[in-house]
């Protein structure tokens, strides 16, 4: 109809973005309208974050169970029913999905269906397949996140896929090949692998997980190949030749052109923000270069009461940025002091094994003009990774040299994803390696390992010389 429905806080988007700073918004007075064009959980929850974790997971259990000679366990056959499966990954995203419903509905948001469109700095159009109606709001939280890019010679089809795609496959191919040896592409490309496809990755520069320290990505590259994973660096992906059975990819690995056969291309080289159909010019919001928002530190756009956060901005494209990013749209929105700080961002790759990273690197350290440690204290010390088989990895922590105070920490190794928290809370409180060395930590634990490290840093470890 005509008339606008008034609002006060939009929220557009419902994925970690979207979903948090609307409950947050709710939970400090504000009421609260979520616009969803597609399911509520967005990319995360969806076809991101949790059902490559559970096909991950599921991988680890298959290729675990007919792999445990050495401790003395073997499997006449281990099978596999892809199917369930999948059912079972459907089972966690839908669990997830519906409990954001929930959680939204618990806080008294308003959830809309439909796409919303800017017509100026107070207006948006929100349609869906039948109807168009328009509402105005006091404040807007742009959430609306990212989608793959697809690359001109790579159109995506059913055997050229994107992410979302690979994850939703009905059988495991028997050959896989992936373009991008980033974490998404290291992620896939290992849990099919686990699966008992044979995988092949492309990537155009050096080595795998370029972001990573070297140490840590060739530990991943190394258990890629030892499982069976084909990695082909400096290659470049020219073209793809389709057919009823599978793909051909032609490619060039340092300068000479060679041929990979698949029943599957999984293409994987970055994501492109859902900034350009939204009408953002007609509400005065500018972006970058990159199309990306700018905002300012308390995520506010050029609109003053227009907010972006998650994929849209700069910075990196994960979950936790998005939902800490919310909290901060939503506190600013009430007029609390709220700025944000990305001081401590964990960055993971849940790859085997396990990358996971936060604060600066040892490079970054040294470029920014830092007098530092570096201490280092290996799994393989550490009774707990014994006691589970996980011994490859290390502890890596960069320290300021005058003090102590804990600048940065990389982890490889198993369970990487949890051990970073520590040192979140670490570098988010400022503490000092001598604090962590002193922090009494359970027996036997990974968490040790992140304790003896600190010791390193004081020159004083126990179960190293
Ligand atoms: P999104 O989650 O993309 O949500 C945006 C939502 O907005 C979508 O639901 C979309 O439908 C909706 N929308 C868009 N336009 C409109 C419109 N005009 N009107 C209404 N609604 C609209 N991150 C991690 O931190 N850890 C991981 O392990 C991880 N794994 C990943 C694995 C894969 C395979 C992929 C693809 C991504 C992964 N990510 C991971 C990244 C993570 O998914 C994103 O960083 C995160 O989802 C961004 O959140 P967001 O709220 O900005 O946007």
């Amino acid at each position: 109809g005509d008339f606008p429905v008034e609002v006060d806080t939009l929220v557009i988007g419902s994925g970690p973005g979207g979903y948090v700073a609307a409950i947050r918004a709710a939970q400090l007075g504000q009421k609260v309208t979520v616009v969803e064009k597609g399911n509520l959980g967005g990319v995360c929850l969806n076809v991101g974050c949790i059902p490559s974790k559970a096909l991950i997971e599921a991988g680890h259990r298959f290729h675990d169970a007919g792999n445990s000679e050495d401790m003395g366990i073997s499997v006449d056959k281990v099978s596999l029913d892809f199917s369930k499966v999948q059912e079972w990954k459907q089972g966690v995203v839908e669990k997830l999905t519906g409990g954001v419903e929930g959680l939204l509905k618990g806080n008294s948001v308003d959830i809309v269906k439909g796409e919303a469109y800017f017509v100026d700095e107070e207006t948006v159009r929100i349609m869906d397949d039948k109807s168009s109606q328009t509402y105005k709001f006091k404040n807007c939280i742009v959430a609306t996140g990212s989608r793959p890019v697809e690359l001109p010679a790579f159109k995506y089809t059913e055997r050229v896929v994107s992410s979302t795609g690979a994850l939703g496959l009905k059988e495991v191919p028997e050959k896989l090949v992936v373009i991008g040896g980033g974490y998404i592409g290291v992620e896939l490309g290992s849990a099919y692998a686990n699966l008992g496809a044979e995988v092949t990755i492309l990537e155009g520069t050096k080595a795998i997980l370029p972001g990573f320290e070297k140490q840590m990505s060739q530990l991943v590259a190394k258990r890629l190949k030892k499982n069976g994973v084909t990695i082909k660096t400096e290659a470049f992906a020219q073209s793809v030749e389709e057919s009823d059975s599978g793909v051909k990819v032609k490619a060039e690995i340092k300068g000479k052109e060679e041929t990979f056969e698949g029943d599957y291309l999984l293409v994987t080289v970055g994501r492109k923000p859902n900034t350009d159909e939204l009408g953002l010019e007609q509400a005065g919001v500018e972006l970058d270069d990159k199309g990306l928002i700018k905002i300012d530190k308390q995520c506010r756009t050029t609109s003053s009461n227009i907010y972006a956060i998650g994929d849209i901005v700069a910075g990196p494209q994960l979950a936790h940025k998005a939902s800490y990013e919310a909290k901060v749209a939503a506190e600013a929105i009430s007029g609390e002091p709220a700025e944000i700080d990305y001081t401590a961002i964990p960055e993971v790759v849940f790859s085997g094994p396990e990358l996971a990273s936060v604060g600066l690197k040892e490079k970054e350290a040294k470029e920014q003009g830092y007098d530092i440690e570096v201490a280092k204290f290996p799994f393989a010390a550490n009774g707990r990774a014994l006691s589970l088989n996980a011994t490859e990895g290390f502890v890596k922590m960069i320290t300021r040299k005058e003090d102590g105070l804990v600048l940065g920490v990389q982890i490889a190794g198993e369970h990487a994803s949890d051990m970073i928290s520590e040192a979140c809370v670490a570098i988010e409180a400022g503490m000092t390696a001598e604090d962590l060395a002193l922090t009494i930590h359970a027996h036997p634990s990974l968490g040790e390992i992140t304790m003896e490290t600190a010791e390193v840093a004081l020159g004083m470890p126990i179960h190293i010389v």
